[in-house]
């Protein structure tokens, strides 16, 4: 399913083509795609408030097997169960890079974004940013935790969020219904801000120790959250609910201008950070937690042909969990 012109998602802007067979080049292999799963970065590629090279092939959330393997490449042989994530390459020599900030590279480029990627049958991936599926999960489990999962992880990482901490979750798509599953095996209460109804159940349903709606009091502080809309108004909100000392992480590629707000909800050290990409540090410890745990995606699934209803129902809030293509 390729997007050639970006367009508003109801006019189903990706359309299926016939692509010759991809060839793993040098350091790449040739996966067979199981599963790809739908994330809101695709959504901004089809819409155009992220810039892609076009024409291409969204999705970067792709799971499935190991097809074929390109020169030089070790560790990962036909067979291999696989995932690929939205990086698909970082240059390795930038200061960034060789300090462990890898995800922060100016140099990098993106899978689905400046090569093809996983709505598709098969594709293409650089073999050191090509993961192994954690054992136990099926391509269609797996999928999710490669961008929504992972990414997560990092924003719970970034927001500082120890264990036993009381964190605020900020919008409840897919990435937050990992992110909760995580917490709570960090044995942190949860409190989930959304105003999708049936997200407040989901999330309570979960183990959410409090569900209300974004500008509710849960009435105790904070000490962490994360926000997962692409709304800047989550921001101050966020930052209300917040003891001193306090983190929101804000897990988003794009999102909508953060209105102005009092110094006195910054003052006391709190800190509002983005979260961009992540490392394949961050990777390879999320798939092991998400065995360990183990963590489970709720999923609703579409056939790839419906790739733009998929994408249309994201947008919408209508998912519960994340939506996944079945390849
Ligand atoms: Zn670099
Ligand atoms: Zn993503």
């Amino acid at each position: 399913m390729r997007l050639a012109r970006t367009a508003a998602i109801e006019r189903a802007p990706l359309e299926a083509a016939e692509l010759p067979p991809p060839v793993p080049a040098a350091g790449e292999v040739a996966i067979a795609i199981e599963a790809c799963g739908v994330c809101r970065t695709d959504l901004h590629i089809v819409e155009g408030e992220v810039s892609a090279r076009l024409p291409v092939v969204p999705g970067h959330q792709a799971a499935g097997r190991v097809l074929a393997v390109g020169p030089g490449v070790t560790g990962l042989a036909v067979g291999d169960a696989v995932g690929v994530g939205w990086m698909a390459s970082t240059c390795g020599v930038c200061a960034l890079c060789r300090g462990g900030r890898e995800n922060l590279c100016p140099n990098a480029t993106f899978t689905g974004r400046d090569r093809d990627g996983g709505y598709a049958e098969r594709m293409t991936a650089s073999a050191r940013w090509t993961y192994r599926l954690p054992a136990g999960f099926s391509a269609g489990e797996a999928a999710p935790l490669l961008c929504a999962g992972v990414i997560g992880y990092r924003a719970l990482l970034l927001s500082g969020i120890r264990p036993g901490g009381r964190l605020g979750l900020f919008g409840f798509g897919a990435s937050a219904h990992l992110a909760i599953q995580v917490a709570l095996h960090w044995k942190c209460e949860v409190f989930a801000f959304t105003r999708e109804e049936h997200h407040r159940r989901l999330a309570l349903e979960m183990g959410a120790r409090w569900v209300g709606e974004a500008f509710e009091q849960p009435g105790v502080e904070l000490d962490a959250a994360v926000t997962f809309a692409p709304a800047g108004e989550l921001v101050p909100l966020a930052l209300a609910r917040l003891g001193r000392g306090g983190t929101v992480a804000v897990n988003a590629i794009h999102m909508s201008p953060i209105p102005s707000f009092d110094y006195d909800l910054l003052y006391g050290e709190r800190v509002v950070r983005s979260v961009m990409n992540f490392t394949r540090k961050d990777a390879d410890e999320f798939l092991a937690l998400s065995a360990e745990i183990p963590l489970r995606a709720r999923t609703e699934t579409f056939p790839l042909a419906e790739a733009n209803t998929a994408l249309a129902r994201v947008q919408a809030g209508k998912i519960d969990g994340a939506a996944v293509l079945a390849i």
